[in-house]
């Protein structure tokens, strides 16, 4: 299988090359050529085996490049026992006859981007070789919470690569603060940025431009890579999951072979839920995809409209990861929906690159329509879905999943469609205690408590117990300290690197 950039058909690589690379040299996407399909009775077949096995089913129709032992051995690496806390690595949990979640956070940062990030240094590595790189990969992340701390833990100690993560002094919640600064491994480095997330970014992309820069890294046998979800390398390994889930409810005899489901994905990147589409592509039966957004609404707003308009109040949410107006991975969808046409997409994302808007044709919409659903929530409805959640069925979820929750119960009462639906739960609920805690109880409940006391709270009234990589920040020094003015980052990864 050949890959190629949604912004140019004519560029062809290996999918070691579309990995390595993360993003085509005139700013694409890389894009497999085909979708192979996979039958129901094959889907079936994937009810009693284990998640490695449903894995390679999936992976291996893509990464057609990687031999059977390399990919075998990326699979078993990323997905153990030992840190995801179960073999089911990504369980179902039964809510009730209509509704189930799929709890993508026993991995070790609590996170779905855990799914995603521990396999990726696997394949990252195992392309390098394939490839025949001979430079050490330095990953760059600019994070606003989860996908640092996910990458540090994926990329910690893995040879031939050192990974270097800023995050906005002000703009990360406590637990996610500490599971950062006190991050261990002798190929990582954290740094603090004087300004938001934007800032953060912003400067990782100029130094990701800077040609001057990249030649002096270059002469010093470095080369910069990205983790972030425009990498086809954490994308794949997001469709597993939804063909996994539907295994698990066909196991447990919750749905019949061919059964038509719904899924809910609360979104921000539109990466997750684009994994759940091209699963569907391959022949996963889905009947429709309910998008679900906080406070940034723009995918909510597109989805209904056609019409993308990032020129809108940015809002700081109780679900900060998905606090985004930009969702990069919408260019991948666009690009299916359009029939592969590079020179729609490139249109539409210089569109939206100089006037922060687009609008898709009347064909696009249609398709959109036809199987996608979209809603949003604020803070006070999605803790008033944690609360409800919690009350009907004694089961607590994290903010972001609320939103996803909440968004469903509004689409089930506009629709009346009673579809089986299964629900992508994204953070465990300790990651946002304090949230997640003034929901259930109230404000005072919460008022003086420190982070670690919050935990145990959150463990009385949950019945579930605190991870263990969130109870041993407690004791855990914090090693890196350094807050830089957003205009030193270069700077910065000079220091860390040692080159002048
Ligand atoms: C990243 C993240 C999301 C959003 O996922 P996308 O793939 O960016 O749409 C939702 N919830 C949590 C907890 C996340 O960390």
């Amino acid at each position: 299988m050949q890959y190629h950039s949604t912004r140019n058909n004519a560029i062809s690589v290996r999918s070691a090359q579309a990995i390595k690379q993360g993003l085509s040299t005139e700013g694409g996407l890389f894009v497999p050529d085909s979708f192979p399909r996979i039958g129901t009775e094959e889907i079936a077949s994937l009810a009693g085996k284990s998640y490695h096995d449903r894995a390679y089913f999936v992976l291996s129709r893509f990464l057609t490049d990687f031999s059977e032992k390399d990919l075998m051995a990326c699979i078993k690496g990323a997905y153990t026992r030992d840190k995801f806390g179960t073999d089911a690595i990504a369980p179902v949990y039964k809510f009730n006859d209509r509704v189930y979640f799929l709890e993508l956070w026993h991995g070790p940062t609590c996170a779905f981007k855990d799914m995603a990030l521990q396999i990726l240094p696997y394949f990252l590595t195992t392309s390098m070789k394939m490839t025949g790189e001979d430079k050490e990969i330095i990953i760059l992340v600019a994070t606003s919470g989860d996908t640092g701390k996910a990458a540090l833990e994926g990329f910690r100690d893995v040879n031939g690569t050192r990974i270097i993560v800023f995050y906005p002094d002000n703009g990360v919640s406590e637990i996610q603060k500490l599971q950062m600064v006190t991050q261990r491994g002798n190929n990582v480095s954290v740094a603090a940025v004087k300004g938001n997330f934007d800032d953060a970014q912003s400067g990782v992309k100029r130094i990701f431009t800077d040609e001057d820069y990249k030649k002096l890294l270059d002469r010093n046998g470095f080369k910069l890579s990205s983790a972030n979800s425009i990498n086809w390398g954490r994308l794949v390994p997001q469709i597993v999951y939804y063909f996994s889930a539907y295994a698990d409810l066909l196991s447990c005899g919750e749905i019949k072979v061919g059964d038509e489901i719904n899924i809910v994905v609360p979104t921000g990147n539109f990466g997750n839920i684009l994994a759940a589409y091209y699963a569907k592509k391959m022949g996963l039966p889905v009947k429709k995809f309910i998008c679900a957004s906080n406070e940034n609404n723009v995918l909510t707003d597109f989805i209904k409209t056609g019409v993308y308009d990032r020129n809108r109040v940015f809002h700081t949410t109780i679900s900060p990861s998905m606090d985004i107006l930009i969702s990069s991975n919408l260019e991948r969808f666009l690009y299916d929906l359009s029939g592969c046409d590079d020179a729609v997409v490139s249109e539409l994302m210089a569109k939206l690159a100089e006037d922060g808007v687009y609008e898709v044709s009347a064909d696009i919409k249609a398709k959109i329509t036809e199987i996608f659903d979209a809603d949003c929530c604020d803070d006070k409805e999605t803790m008033a879905a944690i609360r409800d959640t919690f009350t009907e069925g004694g089961y607590v979820i994290d903010t972001h999943t609320a939103v996803g929750k909440c968004v469903y119960n509004k689409y089930v009462s506009r629709t009346g469609d009673m579809t089986k639906t299964v629900i992508a739960s994204t953070a465990s609920p300790f990651k946002f205690n304090q949230s997640v805690l003034i929901a259930l109880e109230d404000y005072n409940a919460v008022a003086g408590k420190n982070e670690f006391e919050l935990l145990d709270m959150l463990e009385k009234k949950s019945g579930m117990k605190v991870p263990v990589s969130l109870a041993e920040l407690k004791d855990r020094t914090a090693i890196f300290n350094t807050v830089v003015p957003k205009e030193d980052m270069e700077n910065t990864v000079s220091d860390f690197l040692k080159v002048e």
